[in-house]
């Protein structure tokens, strides 16, 4: 991220706003995965499901994501679903519109059609494929979106590489390092990510790793990321999965990040997990990266994460005097005026 980049979004903190944003543009996969938490019965909090939204397609969709965007001014979207190349007719419309706004744009998806070779013409667009471990571990979770039929439809495309480490893979040495060297080798792939599996409150099952496997794959992606320069996660990132951020208000991620669902009104919380993700086995790629960013001292013992935390005090204490009948209690307005005032 430029220097630009970082001004803007501390300009955007400060006025109310949250620098990101994420959107499930459709309610619709052709997968089933195992774990999937977009489906899962809590992600939206319990009342409604995913699937029971109502969510939109072809003009309505562009022209409500574009005011959705119009109104955030986000500086990085992330277009999620379901799988948003269901609606791939619509991403063609409105990639060019993003681009031109200048918003940084990340598609994520299982790549079960083809990325269209054009795409690589966006300078700010980041296509991300989930891909779930090994070919014959994949091929079991993600079927049809098998390796073969990924390979095929990723082969003229730049894409980036995402799996998230379950204690299944945790258990197995040599397995991230066979992932790595498989991928290294493909001309197609921009870089490579790892997430841990970030389970809810109380869950259990053998996709939890346990801690004594989180230390070990600590150690080892510390170890790939110097063998292997198409791991593209820096060290603060990594050593920042030993300590995952205590709960949501604590989480940069999860505090500058808008989620919204299919029918483009329901919020997704307290991050893109919904329902009551376990924040002290978190191991989402986007929250270490943020915790990273926020442990950087800035001036002295000041750290980025204690400057975001005052802005964003402010910001939303500008917010409620500029909207005085958002829903508000009167200590927080007499809270806005007194930081405002200071
Ligand atoms: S592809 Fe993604 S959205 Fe679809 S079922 Fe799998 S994890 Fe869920
Ligand atoms: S991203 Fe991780 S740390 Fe942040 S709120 Fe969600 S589960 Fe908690």
């Amino acid at each position: 991220m430029k220097a630009t980049n970082v001004l803007q979004a501390w300009a955007g903190i400060l006025a109310g706003r949250k620098p990101s944003l994420s959107i499930e543009i459709t309610k619709e996969c052709p997968l089933r995965c195992p774990g999937c938490y977009a489906f899962d019965a809590g992600h939206l909090g319990g009342e409604t499901e995913l699937r029971q939204l109502s969510d939109f397609k072809g003009e309505e969709l562009v022209k409500n994501i574009l005011a959705i965007v119009d109104r955030e001014k986000p500086l990085h979207v992330s277009l999620v679903g379901g799988d948003p190349l269901v609606r791939y007719r619509e991403l063609e419309i409105l990639l060019p519109e993003l681009e031109a706004r200048g918003v940084h744009t990340q598609i994520v998806t299982s790549a079960f059609r083809v990325i269209p070779a054009e795409w690589s013409r966006f300078t700010l667009l980041n296509v991300v494929v989930s891909i779930d471990g090994l070919q014959p571990e994949h091929d079991e979770r993600r079927k049809p979106a098998t390796y073969e039929r990924i390979l095929k439809n990723i082969a003229a495309a730049k894409v980036t590489i995402h799996s998230t480490i379950t204690g299944n893979i945790a258990a197995r040495p040599g397995y991230l390092e066979e992932f790595l060297r498989f991928w290294s080798a493909r001309p197609e792939i921009r870089k490579v990510w790892f997430s841990l599996f970030t389970p809810q409150v109380g869950a259990t099952g053998p996709e939890i790793l346990t801690s004594e496997q989180r230390s070990f794959v600590v150690q080892d992606l510390l170890r790939l990321r110097v063998q292997y320069p198409i791991l593209d996660m820096g060290e603060g990132l990594i050593k920042e999965i030993l300590s995952p951020p205590k709960s949501p208000e604590d989480c940069i991620f999860a505090q500058t990040t808008h989620t919204i669902s299919a029918d483009l009104k329901t919020k997704i919380t307290p991050c893109q997990f919904g329902g009551e993700p376990d924040c002290s086995q978190c191991g989402c790629i986007a929250s270490m990266g943020l915790a990273a960013v926020g442990h950087h001292r800035v001036v002295g013992s000041l750290t980025a994460g204690q400057l975001f935390r005052v802005s964003d005090q402010i910001g939303r204490s500008w917010r409620a005097l500029k909207h005085p009948f958002i829903r508000t209690t009167p200590a927080a307005k007499t809270s806005a005026f007194n930081i405002l005032q200071s």
